[in-house]
């Protein structure tokens, strides 16, 4: 595959990031353009490995080699049509993916990897451009009709699989537009909309239905619902952020990340935002409580918002700067992640617990810590915290952004109406087949995993595509 030499000559290049100073000031990508020929240079360090551990990285089993061989040799018509025989939307993965496939890269032993996310996302982009992406409609229609309910990329994999495989979908989505949290969760710096636009675009032409602004089980019964659709897939994703209830939790000025980050998409997609108090990050000390990829979001956008101060704080301790010991190739590595968000201006603290947020005529205003050690017990079990005595220390906090993940998907209206069986953690509960407690009823994506990623909903998107055309068909299903 690729150059059977080429990981040996030719060393790993990605897209430079546009200079802070500069980004910072808009919304739009962190990257700068990166040249058609690059990136087919690039495919050519994908080495003939004989096991591809790649594959095995990657949820959705996409076929890397193979599509890094067609573009080392400008083969672009093949490279789009293996791109997609694993994954509906490769522009989505190829631009937030954290590239599991890269962290099991066989180069990547001692080497740096392939850069596959970079390659995935000029294929992609190339296909666009050439007109290689085109509606796919289905040749045959089978009269049934299934209702997908949550246009995260769970329900757009899912809907745009059953459309294909000729059954009348309907996707639901309660918010004004859909995308679910690649539209109102990741910033446009990560993910600009009009890429979501495009493949939805697509769909539509395929022959799907949107329904945005019904709230199922709210505004549209759950009656109304089973009378209409002969199946039902539930992508509703995980949305019951994880509060803080410590002293002071009442006060103006605590916010859960995603009100804060989807009234900025929202502000940013032209949505009317009169009827909303607004969360703001401008000129003021903001703290971020939670260590993820959620708080490193909120770091970005209050940066670009005109935050006095941003700083994020974590429970946890710090990670180690190089792949720990514990997560050896070709798992995933347990390391320190310096995100885009962390380079634009913000102070990171691990290892602090939150005692109380202060405040003044109701608004927060200092938020109380203490630092922690976390020692590894003598018995081997999990390291527990210890509060270090005489380490409390005050943060001026005048926007707090609560990120500390999201708790299980939100239970009234919908899921209580359909009286889906949920598993321990508070999930809709599935089967092997994606199958709930309720006959002809299915789930896939957050809802059925927890909180998650994008690669992995598009993968449960898809399989319970299948699941569910095979289960309408009485038989073996057509889809992949
Ligand atoms: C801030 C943030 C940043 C993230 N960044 C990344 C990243 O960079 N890379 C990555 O891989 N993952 C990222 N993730 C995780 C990723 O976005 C999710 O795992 C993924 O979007 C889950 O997809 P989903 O389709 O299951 O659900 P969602 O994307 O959550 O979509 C669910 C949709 O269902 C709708 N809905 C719910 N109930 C109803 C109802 N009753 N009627 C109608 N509609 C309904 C919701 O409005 C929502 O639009 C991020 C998550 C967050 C919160």
């Amino acid at each position: 595959m690729g150059k059977i030499t080429g990981f040996i000559e030719i060393e790993r290049v990605t897209p430079s990031l546009r200079p802070v100073a500069e980004r910072i000031t808009d919304w739009d990508s962190l990257y700068q353009p990166f040249a058609r020929e690059r990136i087919q240079e690039q495919a050519a360090r994908c080495m003939d490995c004989g096991i591809p551990f790649c594959h095995n990285g990657c949820t959705l089993g996409n076929l890397i080699p193979q599509w890094n061989d067609w573009v080392y040799k400008g083969e672009w018509a093949l490279a789009v049509e293996t791109l997609h025989r694993t994954n509906n939307f490769p522009e989505f993965t190829g631009h937030v993916c954290p590239a599991l496939c890269e962290a099991s890269c066989v180069v990547g032993i001692n080497r740096e990897a392939v850069s596959i996310r970079q390659i995935e996302r000029t294929i992609v982009e190339e296909g666009f451009a050439r007109g290689l992406i085109v509606p796919r409609p289905a040749k045959v229609l089978s009269g049934k009709r299934v209702a997908v309910i949550g246009s995260g990329p769970a329900g757009m994999a899912a809907a745009q699989q059953l459309t294909r495989a000729g059954h009348s979908v309907t996707l639901f989505e309660k918010a004004r537009k859909a995308g679910g949290l690649l539209r109102y969760g990741i910033p446009n710096f990560k993910l600009e909309k009009q890429i979501i636009d495009r493949r939805l675009q697509q769909m539509i032409e395929e022959g799907l239905t949107i329904r945005t602004g019904v709230n199922v089980g709210v505004d549209f019964s759950v009656e109304q619902l089973r009378q209409e659709y002969a199946a039902i897939l539930l992508t509703g994703g995980s949305e019951q952020p994880r509060d803080l209830p410590i002293p002071g939790r009442e006060l103006r000025g605590i916010h859960y990340a995603m009100d804060f980050l989807g009234q900025q998409n929202r502000r940013l997609g032209g949505e009317d935002l009169a009827n909303e108090v607004a969360i703001v990050a401008t000129n003021r000390h903001v703290v971020v409580i939670g260590g993820g990829d959620t708080g490193a979001d909120c770091v970005g956008t209050s940066v670009r918002q005109g935050a006095k101060s941003v700083t994020q704080i974590e429970l946890l301790p710090k990670p180690p700067k190089d792949r720990s010991p514990e997560t050896p190739w070709p798992l995933w590595p347990i390391q320190l992640r310096t995100s885009t968000s962390h380079m634009e201006g913000c102070t990171q603290e691990w290892s602090i617990l939150t005692k109380g947020f202060e405040g003044e005529e109701g608004q927060v205003k200092r938020l109380h810590c203490v630092r922690l050690n976390w020692p590894e017990p003598e018995d081997g079990g999990r390291p527990g915290m210890v509060e270090i005595p005489g380490s409390e220390f005050v943060l001026s906090a005048e926007l707090v952004l609560l990120a500390m993940g999201f708790v299980a998907p939100v239970k009234g209206g919908l899921l209580e109406g359909l009286g889906v069986a949920l598993d321990a953690r508070g999930n809709v509960q599935v089967d092997g087949g994606y199958a709930t407690s309720v006959e002809g009823v299915f789930a896939a994506g957050d809802m059925a995993t927890g909180q998650s990623l994008v690669l992995k909903a598009i993968h449960g998107g898809r399989q319970a595509a299948k699941a569910i055309d095979g289960w309408l068909r009485g038989g073996a299903s057509v889809l992949p």
